[in-house]
């Protein structure tokens, strides 16, 4: 691996590290990064005859072109507009923790105990994407899905610990998508889980939401403090549970743009912890309400606090679903609440209005099971196997989006940043001060023969670009190894691959069980090798930001 590496990463090193017995290597490596870093030549990219993507501008991803798709989508979009006289609602479902498997309409639902109708009919009325992308873990994935960016971008690298103080304020220099919504005239709001920052100045209100309602924090950072059966070392220890009440207090806030939050249920039992996510779709339900009586445009992240552990089946919910373990309950929980969220669309009329995306911030965590999901794939949650960053995805309007077969074209939730502010009309207040990873799938999603506008999914560790998916090909440059099974955030290590890549063809083994890199990829190095070149070489323009999060080692 360390050649490999070194032709990724040898440009990036400041002259004084490079050795001269490299140089005669630096020389294929460090004249195409410069010339990407500086100009970001296109031609570069065209001498890759692989390369189907075209760079519009320096701040912004390169993507493949769909010219067709792109006008049947415009004028699917304008057509709408001047039928209903504003632009349309987005509406994102986002679960936590939810592994690829767990619908029904992947594989899962009734098959593993826990039947999800109304995400399969959002499916089978709509266009169920197979190979969506997210981060591996939940704030890294929340603020790339907020942000159109990665991580190591705007520095949130991983998950916020219960309390924990930023040196620096990771919003003070970013443009979420709903503050970009906000600005152009729509409402903003999220419900449920935030994980994004604790402190004034960082809440969801305080960053570009006109409103919100949930929990700053994660689910297993209230339980922790609640119950004692699974964490007696803490809750019956009043010193310690006290210390940590000092930095954070398990409660569900509120709050409104320029106003301070409010406390609307501090949560003092796992019963009273049970019925949070019933909050948030009273929440979320109203709000739609509200903006569809006002004719007023919205954006709304639905952010569910399931299915992340600690699950404490909600009143009427214990035993429910037929495999009967709290996970499967709030499984079926979820899928009600979507049922839910979908007709009070349809009963205000908004249905045939709003983009519906579904989806989870990272794969299943098989580190809690059996308070966890399933997934056909290898690792989960905190590893970049595909069970760590495939999610479900399901996008979902009536009207706009006709059913259509799955398709497994790919899709970065980061992607849905751009996509909303292109479906919201706004494309053009993206600054390009900032690089943006994501690209805008509206024609992917609109138009009947809509493809994916996006060549290739990087995928970080931390701060560290550790694998990539192209076309059916996965290859990691790094590997998360695990000691023990189903161990991926407790007992894992991330080390680099030897002299080649690991590299899997998902259509032939999807599981990432046998590394075929040299023996059968040896061709694909010479396309993916530019590409990601090309991603690293970005950094040069639009340098990494520090929160100050890295662990101290
Ligand atoms: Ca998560």
């Amino acid at each position: 691996m360390y050649l490999f590496s070194f032709m990724i990463y040898y440009p990036l090193l400041p002259i004084k590290h490079q050795s001269e017995s490299k140089m005669k290597l630096c020389f294929l490596t460090v004249f195409p990064a410069f010339m990407f870093s500086t100009v970001f030549v296109s031609h570069l990219c065209a001498q890759n005859p692989f390369d189907e993507t075209v760079r519009v501008a320096a701040h912004l991803e390169p993507a493949i072109p769909r010219p067709e798709p792109s006008k049947i989508a415009k004028d699917k979009l304008a057509a709408l507009r001047s039928k209903t006289g504003r632009p349309p609602n987005i509406l994102v479902l986002l679960v936590d923790d939810m592994g690829w498997g767990d619908i029904g309409a992947n594989g899962g639902g009734v098959v593993i105990g826990a039947p999800t109708p109304n995400i399969d009919k959002l499916s089978q009325d709509g266009l169920r994407l197979t190979s969506v992308y997210a981060q591996s873990t939940c704030t890294p994935s929340r603020a790339a899905l907020m942000t159109g960016r990665f991580p190591s971008r705007t520095g949130l690298t991983r998950p916020l610990m219960a309390g924990e103080a930023l040196s620096v304020n990771p919003w003070s220099d970013e443009d979420i998508a709903a503050k970009l919504l906000s600005a152009a005239g729509y409402r903003t709001a999220l419900s449920g889980k935030w994980h994004l920052g604790e402190a004034e100045g960082t809440r969801p209100h305080d960053v570009g939401y006109d409103e919100y309602l949930g929990i700053l924090g994660v689910a297993s950072e209230m339980t922790q403090a609640i119950d004692a059966r699974i964490y007696p070392d803490l809750v019956l220890r009043p010193e310690r549970r006290e210390a940590l009440r000092k930095l954070v207090i398990p409660e569900v806030t509120t709050g409104k743009k320029a106003s301070a939050a409010q406390t609307v249920q501090e949560i003092k039992t796992p019963e009273e912890m049970s019925t949070i996510d019933q909050m948030f779709a009273d929440y979320s339900a109203n709000f739609i309400q509200k903006c569809a009586s006002d004719r007023k445009p919205f954006y709304l992240i639905h952010a569910f606090s399931r299915v992340h552990n600690d699950n404490y089946p909600a009143p009427g919910y214990a035993g429910k679903s037929p495999a009967g373990f709290p996970y499967k309950d709030a499984i079926i929980e979820v899928d009600d609440i979507v049922g839910r969220l979908i007709r009070t669309l349809k009963e205000t009329g908004q249905l045939e209005n709003t983009l519906v995306f579904f989806t989870s911030d990272n794969g299943a965590n098989e580190d809690v099971w059996p308070d966890s999901g399933f997934q056909p794939w290898r690792g989960g949650k905190g590893t970049t196997w595909e069970g760590g960053v495939r999610v479900p995805g399901i996008a979902y309007w009536p009207g706009m989006i006709a059913p259509r077969p799955a398709n497994d074209g790919l899709f970065d939730l980061m992607d849905l940043f751009n996509t909303s502010l292109a479906i919201a009309g706004i494309s053009d207040q993206i600054s390009s001060k900032r690089y943006i990873d994501g690209i805008d799938q509206s024609s992917f999603l609109l138009a009947d023969n809509g493809q994916s506008s996006r060549q290739a999914v990087f995928m970080y560790g931390d701060n560290r670009m550790v694998a990539m998916r192209w076309k059916e090909y996965k290859i990691h440059t790094s590997v998360y190894l695990t000691h023990q099974p189903m161990r991926n955030l407790d007992e894992s290590v991330l080390t680099s691959t030897g002299d080649w890549p690991w590299v899997y063809n998902l259509y032939m083994d999807p599981k990432e069980q046998r590394s075929t890199g040299h023996r059968y990829f040896e061709w694909g190095f010479a396309a993916i090798l530019p590409m990601l070149k090309s991603h690293i070489a970005t950094y040069f323009k639009y340098p990494r930001k520090s929160l100050g999060l890295e662990t101290p080692r």
